[in-house]
Formats: structure tokens, sequence, C-alpha cells
């Protein structure tokens, strides 16, 4: 792998395409917005004005965009690009990052393999820092074939890179894990709360849990309490991080898979019903680790 394309430039595709760059590799970028590309530029990445010109010559494509619409917009088609598949041969490898519907990825994966190309859907876990320091999780879901191409450049970029299954089982594995996370800092939350409002200092409180039963990963890196913990998100205002909308997001996609599955997911609901109050009082740009505020101001 020698030429990589990379599409999608915001707060986790231009980290992520930096790595490629301090890895060696030969990297060309496009983002509808050009500004964005501006930095790379300055570390040595090609920039390039259109979809069709930013895949030529390379031999595999990333992608990090919003959502579905966007990812079966850049591949199969849309808004005037024709769509990546239609672009591209047999020896060019297709990586889409970006979390979105199991669907879609589905659907893109059997688009491009009609026409011999491998696809793999290689969503992350980790975050703008992840990215930025190329520890990212990838949970891969594709053929065999279509992960080993992959993994051959998601290694720049990450740390533990896993094979999940076929198509879409990558972003399935990825929606599980948020579902899980945002019930687990709703928990976190409101037992810190309850704890402070009878009397319990927040940090004698999560020393306790973390020894005991209730120990998890928001207590142990992430405490949503101010002051608990130096470096997380909570005592620096809830500056993201992970973004509040964006754990509504997922929990959306959580919500839509279950629904397909007629799985039943009471706790993944009313966590997303809480971000999604949370974020109509104007919080989306927050960490969702904010949702602490969100029981805090509860109290009489
Ligand atoms: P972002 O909005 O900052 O970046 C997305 C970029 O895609 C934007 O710069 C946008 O201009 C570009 N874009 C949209 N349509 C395009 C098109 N047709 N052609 C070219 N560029 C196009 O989003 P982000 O925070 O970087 O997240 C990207 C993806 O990663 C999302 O699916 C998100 O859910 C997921 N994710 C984000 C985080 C995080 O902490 N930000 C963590 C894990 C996963």
């Amino acid at each position: 792998m020698e030429t990589i394309a990379f599409i999608g430039l915001g707060n986790m595709g231009a980290p992520m395409a930096n790595n490629l760059l301090s890895a060696g590799l030969k990297v060309q970028v496009f983002d509808l917005v050009t500004e964005l590309a501006k930095p790379l530029a300055a570390a040595g990445a090609k920039v390039c004005d259109s979809i069709e010109q930013v895949v030529m010559g390379a031999d595999a494509v990333v992608t990090m965009l919003p959502a579905g619409e966007h990812v079966t917009a850049v591949y199969l088609g849309g808004n005037g690009c024709q769509g990546i598949v239609n672009y591209v041969g047999e020896s060019t490898v297709l990586i889409d990052s970006s979390t979105i519907d199991p669907k879609s990825a589905r659907l893109v994966a059997a688009k491009a393999k009609e026409r011999g190309i491998d696809f793999a859907d290689a969503p992350v876990s980790g975050g703008v820092t992840g990215a930025s320091a190329g520890t990212l999780t990838f949970i891969v879901g594709g053929s065999e074939q279509a992960f080993i191409r992959a993994e051959c450049v998601l290694k720049h970029m990450g740390k533990n890179i896993f094979h999940a299954g076929d198509s879409g089982c990558g972003q399935m594995g990825k929606i599980c894990n948020n579902l899980m996370l945002g019930i687990l800092m709703a928990g976190t939350c409101e037992a810190l709360n309850l704890g402070i409002a009878n009397g319990l200092d927040p940090k004698v409180l999560s020393n306790i849990m973390l020894q005991s039963s209730g120990r998890n990963w928001a207590l142990e890196l992430y405490n949503p309490c101010p002051g608990v913990m130096e470096n997380a998100p909570a005592s620096n205002h809830y500056q993201p991080g992970f973004m509040s909308k964006l754990m509504l997001k997922d929990l959306g996609l959580g919500l839509e898979a279950a629904t397909q599955s007629q799985s039943s997911v009471p706790m993944g609901a009313l966590a997303r019903n809480l971000y999604a109050f949370h974020n109509m009082n104007g919080n989306q740009e927050l960490d969702f680790s904010s949702l602490f505020e969100f029981y805090r101001s509860e109290q009489p």
C-alpha cells in the first residue's frame, strides 16, 4: 500500500490522515470544505478537488463522513458524483471508518462486490484523542480478504484492529459498544449524583465504586463529576472528548438496529431519551459526560 485517498477531513479524519502521512505513505485528500485540507497540504498531502480525482491511482480509499447518506452518496453516487465504486478497479480496497447504519454498509459492500472490489466497514472507538495519537480501535466488517487488505492501512492509525465478521458487523459491533457506553455513563452519573446528594464526597465514592462491583470504564478513565479526575472532560468544562450529539446519534443507530432485529433495548431507549433531552437543552457540543449536569440540575 503506497497511495491512500482520504475523504472527510473533519475532527476525526484530519488527524487520521496526518498519521498516514507520518507513516511515510502518499496521501491524497478531499473534503467539501476546502479549508480543512490546508494543514494536511502543509504536511505533504496532495489536495484534490473532487471524489473522482482523489481516488485516482489510490491503492486504498478511507472515508470518515458524518452519516449513512453521505457514505452511500460518496461510494454509490449522488450529488453530482458517480460514486467511488464506479471510479476504481479491483486493485483498490475501500474502507469506510464513519459510524453509520449497518444496512448502508452492507449495501455499499454488495455494490462494490458486484464490481469485484473489496469493501470494509471499519468504524472506530477512541475519539479525537485516539485519532490524534494513532491509538484508535477499529471494528471491521467484511470478507477475510477485505479485512487483511484494510488492516495494512488501519495499523497506521490504530492500536487494536478487530475482525467482527461479515459486512455490517463492524458497524454493529461499534453500535453495541456505544449503546453500552451510553447506558453506563448514565448509570455512573446517577450513582455519583445520588451519593453527593446524600452527603458523600464524589472522590471518596468514586474510589469505593472503583474497588467494588460498580467499577466501569467511565469511573476508571472518564469520571463525569467535575474535580474528581484532573484530565477528564468534566474537569475541563466538559470540552469534548466525545460530543453529546454523537452519543445521541449512536444510540439512535442502536435503536434502529433493534427495531430491525426485533430486539428489546429498554435501557438503550432510556439512555437515548436522556441524551435527546440533554441535547435539546443546548448541550450537543459538550462532552457526553456532561449528562452529569442533567442529574445535578434535578436537585431541589
Ligand atoms: P465531522 O463533521 O467533523 O467531519 C466530517 C467531514 O466530512 C466534514 O469535514 C465534512 O465536510 C466532510 N464531508 C461530508 N460530506 C462529504 C462529501 N460528500 N465529500 C467530502 N467530504 C464530505 O465529523 P467527525 O467528528 O470527524 O466524525 C466523522 C465520523 O466518525 C462520524 O460518522 C462520527 O460518528 C464518527 N466518530 C466520531 C467521533 C468523534 O469523537 N468525533 C468518534 C468516533 C466516531
